[in-house]
């Protein structure tokens, strides 16, 4: 699964090193030159019921390709609430 630039949007990211022990990968983006990490071992499945029109939403963002799934594009809003709620910082996971 190729990834996509959280600041830009673009897939123009290249994996740039790899902490097999972590479980992290780091990327940079080609287009906007941002630099972020990724957990790839640590995806949990959480069940959340959403009002209707948040998923046609959801959806209107995936359809304009600004997200690749909803999945992604709810990955982004959570880590976005807590790097400004929790982390004070914008580092990704
Ligand atoms: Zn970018």
């Amino acid at each position: 699964m190729s990834e996509w630039c959280p600041r830009c949007h673009k897939k123009s990211v290249v994996l740039v090193k790899r902490n097999q022990n972590k479980g992290l990968k780091y990327y940079r983006c080609k287009h906007c030159g941002y630099e972020f990490v990724r957990r790839y071992s640590c995806l949990k499945l959480v069940t959340v019921h959403l009002p209707e029109f948040y998923i046609k939403g959801l959806e209107e963002l995936v359809r304009r390709g600004r997200y690749p799934n909803k999945s992604e594009a709810i990955r982004v809003a959570v880590r976005d609430l807590l790097a400004r709620e929790l982390w004070n910082r914008e580092e990704v996971c």
